[in-house]
């Protein structure tokens, strides 16, 4: 699965700036008059007065009756509390082999009905059956039947030649399966050798039972009712790739069968989801039993389960779709089942729906019939699948359309791929289906294995939650990650659909072939996904240089990753609830960097070697990770330098630790020595003990830049020395006037600092463009900005290095990293009065590249310059510089004012920056033009871009209205965005909102799905910088602690960062503050030039706080360095559209 954009940007809050979260929704200030001014004091000097007694309200409240320490522990790592709950796995006692499924499905009336049997055997002798079953209503005709294999002496029959599906019954009330007969091909082949064949579709190694009807006397039987003996079902294994027989209506008699019904003596739920099966006998190991259920349930308005989701047609009608989402315990919410990754099977899927509407499933559609009680009724069946855990299982019911193209598989079969949307954005499936056959060429190459199924289906649904979902070989995306339009998106967009679709198809080799045992190895499944991710976009997009993206990704996860209570990627399920939160940047983003780390130390060619034995082993199976550590650790002890090497210690210390250190590089001038040691690197002031004491395996490489008549050592990741020891020290051939940089293009997961006189000989190898990788620049400024922000360098050291790009920078992950880390600083300081000196030293730093690019004004010469474009326009604007303000909302005006809204002549890469701004300064009449626009828009690229907008509105009351059309007004996949306000003003609302209608909001959010509701948490309480509101979330999560345990994890973080940034704020404003006044003193010459033009002031209202309103006063005088429009030459598209979320999934 992949997270989705916005679900991302929220999750993504630890430590970073609200620019990286919010990417849009930054930008300056249109109107600013008297008026305003007085307006807006007013409203502030209210709001916080309401505030402020509210909060003491509420606080001393809640602060009477309870101390914060009974819901956070302070004293024990986060995940290392309790044991498991008793309900938390099923027994595996019994175990099932094969699901037989079949559905009626009726979207009108929102309910489903169904029929499952479950081929199950038990390890041991035991009385009772637990299985998983959520929300589902089970009838009383359950059924359970011993299956034998004995020899049939007596099989006499008349043959018919029907089609194999013939055997389903279409009424579920005449369903009979009782007493089922298992007998091998081989006898029915040998007994009737002019049976008609059906040539089976399976390829497994598994046995696959087909049905037969026979009359059946249970002459052996103990427990079978005798009036329970007519036209049963049997189920008979068959060897793989045999032909098979279908014979129904044999008038066979069986004397000495063993089949029998199993009397089930009582059917009960347990907690956990589960269903407990209490038998009246002892069921026998290894032998086959079949569990009949039936069972009805609601088809929800969530998005989770089997569940509606609804578009708009061209004809205006709202039409319906049936959709599943079952990762990761949603599958028992559509049919009884044994809902763990490890207790895989083979599944054949019917579904009964109206004729007019397709049904996909899985795999192929092996035939389809009228239901002639059901006029307009049809059955789909599907073929068989291979044996896969229920998460993975799919089926949708819908009126959409496909656009196709074939493939040829590494094992030389001819497979159709399809891509499906709703008829109306069919034009944007070309992308998705150009790139998925050479994705899954290139993975074939990658995992050395075919892709196993028979086809592949990409389908984009209206409401889906997170991002993706890799059901095998029926993948379900949000429309707007799978479908592009190059006439109407920008390269962001396309960037999107093209690392979804990389993930998903990773996951059909590294998720699907082989599974994870149980989610603490989810990271598993998503670390590696999303590393082939950037391998596979690489690969088909080479100029997007993913991994200059992947380096940005990691130095961002490596702020968050520093949290107090940050946990390992490799973590215990305590608690059913948790498993979502699983789902996070650790499970995904730092897997993946690790895998990244164990592919350079060891090697490309010996990681793909491991990763073929691990794959090969592990086909149709479950794997833990040290099952891989095993694989690779086979493949690395032919290497002579590599064979002392233990992966799994190895790895171990980097998966099953929190956390990571930093490497404390201090020279010796005088011989060389130099003595590397390791620390836990933390934003805390105080680390549990456990984690101060972790110690990891770290692989160190080293280079040292070209200065003067030294030539620079090759570059290479590889590691030259092991630090494994609290400190180690080592002889390095470096000359005292060098520079020694450690970390190579930053593969290791480790922060780096150095003694003071390297880190000048790095300052200065820095500025004077002696480092030519983009990525070392980055990880400099990165490195040093982080470890100021803990004291461990001076503030000035770090400022110091951004005046490298002064001059002109063309590196996108140069600026990304440099932005962000001043983002923080940005957000922090605000409200202080240095904000001023802040903004202008962005004005000089941006000013030299901003001209290189002429503004954005000129078409970008690539994809990278257009995200570099977008990005620094948008810093620009938020630093208040006049022609940035000026150009916006001139393009806003001009657009917005032509009638014709599809006419767009904004540049698809800025429409955000401009949208954001208008929203942000336009005051109520912008906002409903937007609102006006999201409704009516059909395009989801144009809908997302609006609404992820839109809460970056400063107005109180419009502020207030989204967060109520939250609750009842928006779509559910739009419905969390709008939480994503901006602090202060937004935050403070959204907070109160939050406690005022915390049951509305938490029922509202919870039964969506598993994974919305910590988003709301953050955008609440997510940018904390005052004891106050730290106090507040203290109380809040007290007041609702037994409904915000599953999400206790987000809350801790939530905590570590409001502490960090409150601690920032007391220790380094002041000095930072201080540095930026200095600069701008000293450089006042740099300052872009004061404006010939007034601020434009068409919009009509304003709202922001002091400090906006205080920085406004200077855009009357600033400069106004030409935006025009009318030289525009930039190609855009002639439809409103575009996104700009920067996160990846
Ligand atoms: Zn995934």
């Amino acid at each position: 699965m992949s997270l989705s954009n916005s679900r991302n940007q929220f999750l993504a809050f630890e430590s970073h700036n609200q620019d990286n979260i919010q990417y849009e929704r930054k930008g300056g200030i249109f109107v600013t008059t008297c008026v305003c001014v007085s307006f807006i004091l007013c409203a502030v000097l209210v709001a916080t007065l309401v505030g402020v007694i509210v909060y003491f309200i509420t606080y001393f409240k809640l602060s009477q009756s309870v101390s914060t320490n009974d819901f956070w522990n302070e004293a024990e790592p986060f995940g290392h509390n309790g044991p498991p709950s008793p309900d938390l796995r099923l027994p595996s006692a019994v175990v099932p082999s094969f699901y037989r499924l079949k559905l009626r499905t009726d979207l009108d009336n929102s309910n489903f009905k169904g029929e499952v049997y479950i081929t199950i055997k038990a390890k041991s002798n035991v009385k009772e059956i637990i299985l998983h079953s959520k929300g589902l209503s089970i009838n009383d005709k359950a059924k359970l039947t011993e299956q034998t294999y004995e020899e049939i002496q007596t099989l006499h029959r008349k043959k018919r030649e029907e089609p194999s599906n013939d055997t389903i019954s279409e009424n579920p009330t005449t369903a009979t399966t009782a007493n089922t007969l298992n007998v091998t091909i081989k006898e029915v082949e040998a007994q009737k050798p002019n049976e008609t064949i059906v040539p089976s579709s399976n390829e497994h190694n598994e046995t696959t039972p087909i049905k037969l009807n026979t009359n059946v006397t249970n002459e052996t039987s103990n427990d079978t009712p005798a009036n329970e003996t007519t036209t049963p079902t049997a189920e008979i294994p068959i060897p793989n790739n045999t032909v098979y027989t279908t014979v129904t209506n044999m008038n066979t008699h069986v004397t000495h069968s063993s089949a029998r019904n199993i009397q089930i003596s009582s059917i009960t739920k347990g907690s956990g989801d589960q269903l407990i099966i209490k038998l009246a006998s002892t069921l026998k190991p290894d032998v086959d039993y079949i569990l009949e259920l039936n069972f009805e349930g609601k088809i929800s308005d969530a998005m989770t389960g089997f569940y509606k989701s609804t578009y708009t047609g061209s004809d205006g009608q709202i039409r319906s779709l049936g959709v599943t989402q079952f990762e990761p315990t949603s599958a028992r919410a559509a049919f009884p089942c044994f809902d763990e990754p490890a207790f895989k099977a083979m599944f054949e899927i019917s579904i009964a729906h109206p004729g007019n509407l397709t049904a996909l499933s899985n795999m192929k559609v092996s035939s389809q019939e009228d239901i002639p009680d059901s006029p307009g009724w049809r059955w789909t069946h599907f073929e068989r699948s291979v044996n896969m855990s229920t998460y993975l299982v799919a089926y949708i019911v819908s009126d959409f359309k496909s656009v196709e193209t074939t493939y040829i598989s590494k094992d030389n079969i001819t497979k159709p791929i399809r891509v499906w949307t709703r008829p109306e954005l069919i034009n944007k499936a070309s992308y998705a289906l150009t790139i998925t056959p050479k994705l899954l060429e290139y993975y074939e190459e990658v995992f050395g294995l075919p892709y196993v199924l028979d086809k592949l289906d990409l389908i984009a649904i209206p409401d889906f939650s997170s991002g993706a979902m890799e059901n095998w070989g029926l993948i379900t995306f949000r429309e707007t990650t799978l479908l592009f339009d190059p006439a109407a998106s920008g390269p962001r967009d396309k960037q999107n659909v093209a690392i979804d679709v990389a993930h998903e198809l990773a996951h059909q080799w590294f998720g699907n072939l082989v599974t994870m045992k149980w989610w603490t190895d989810l990271w598993l499944n998503e670390g590696f996904a999303t590393y082939i991710e950037y391998v596979g976009v690489d690969h088909i997009e080479p100029e997007w240089n993913m991994f200059e993206s992947f380096s940005i990704d990691k130095m961002d996860l490596l702020r968050s990753d520093s949290l107090k209570n940050t946990s390992p990627v490799s973590r215990k399920v305590i608690d059913a609830s948790e498993i979502s939160q699983k789902f996070d940047e650790i499970s995904y983003t730092k897997g993946a960097n690790l895998i990244r780390m164990l592919n350079h130390t060891v090697s490309e060619e010996l990681f793909h070697k491991g990763l073929l034995i691990y794959l090969n082993q592990w086909t149709y199976s479950n794997a833990e990770e040290n099952d891989l550590w095993a694989a690779m650790s086979t493949a690395v002890k032919s290497d002579s330098n590599l064979g002392q090497l233990s992966v799994v210690d190895f790895m171990n210390s980097w998966t099953r630790q929190a956390g990571y250190p930093v490497v404390n590089v201090n020279r010796n001038y005088e011989n060389g020595d130099v003595m590397f040691e390791q620390k836990l690197f933390t934003s805390s002031d105080d680390p549990y003990q456990a984690m101060i004491d972790q110690l990891w395996h770290i692989p160190i490489s080293y280079t040292l830049p070209s200065q003067g008549n030294q030539s620079a050592k090759p570059q290479s990741a590889k590691p030259e020395l092991w630090l494994k020891e609290r400190s180690v020290i080592a002889h390095l051939p470096v000359d005292r006037t060098q520079a020694l940089y450690v970390n190579v293009d930053a593969i290791g997961y480790y922060r780096v600092n150095y003694d003071t006189k390297n880190w000048e000989l790095l300052s200065a190898a820095l500025k004077s463009g002696h480092f030519k990788s983009p990525i070392t620049k980055a990880q400099l400024i990165d490195d040093a900005f982080n470890l100021a922000k803990f004291s461990h360098v001076n503030y000035s050291q770090a400022l110091g290095l951004t005046t490298c790009v002064i001059e002109g920078e063309d590196s996108k992950v140069v600026w990304e990293l440099l932005l962000n880390n001043m983002g923080f600083i940005k957000y922090n300081i605000r409200s202080t009065s240095g904000y001023v000196y802040f903004q202008d030293y962005m004005k000089i730093l941006l000013q030299k590249q901003l001209e290189r690019l002429n503004f954005g004004l000129s078409k970008p010469k690539d994809d990278n310059e257009a995200f570099l474009i977008e990005n620094l326009v948008m810093w620009e604007c938020e630093v208040e510089a006049p022609r940035c303000l000026k150009w916006a909302q001139e393009e806003f005006t001009n657009w917005s004012t032509q009638g014709d809204l599809s006419n767009n002549s904004i540049p698809v890469y800025l429409r955000s920056l401009v949208y954001n701004m208008a929203i942000k300064k336009g005051g109520r009449r912008a906002f409903e033009f937007f609102w006006d626009a999201f409704q009516n828009a059909t395009d989801p690229n144009v809908k997302t871009l609006i609404i992820n907008n839109l809460p970056s509105t400063r107005d109180p009351a419009l502020i207030t209205l989204l967060l109520e059309r939250s609750l009842n007004d928006l779509p559910n996949q739009y419905a969390s965005t709008v939480w994503g306000v901006e602090p202060t003003v937004g935050t403070s609302i959204a907070q109160d909102f939050l406690m005022k209608n915390f049951d509305a909001i938490y029922n509202k959010f919870t039964s969506m799905d598993e994974f919305t509701f910590p988003g709301i948490l953050n955008g609440a309480f997510g940018f904390i910088t005052s004891e106050d509101e730290l106090n507040k979330l203290k109380s809040f999560a007290l007041q609702h602690k037994d409904k915000l345990l599953p999400v206790s994890q987000t809350l801790q973080k939530m905590m570590d960062t409001a502490k960090l940034r409150i601690e920032w704020m007391k220790r380094h404003a002041p000095t930072v503050n201080a540095w930026f006044k200095d600069y701008v003193t000293n450089h006042k010459k740099s300052l872009p030039e004061a404006p010939t033009t007034t601020t434009p002031s068409t919009t009509t209202a304003s709202t922001g706080n002091a400090t906006q309103t205080t920085i406004g006063n200077e855009i009357g005088t600033a400069s106004s360095n030409t935006g025009n429009v009318e030289q525009n030459g930039t190609t855009v598209a002639p439809e409103i559209n575009g996104t700009t979320t920067t996160t990846s999934p």
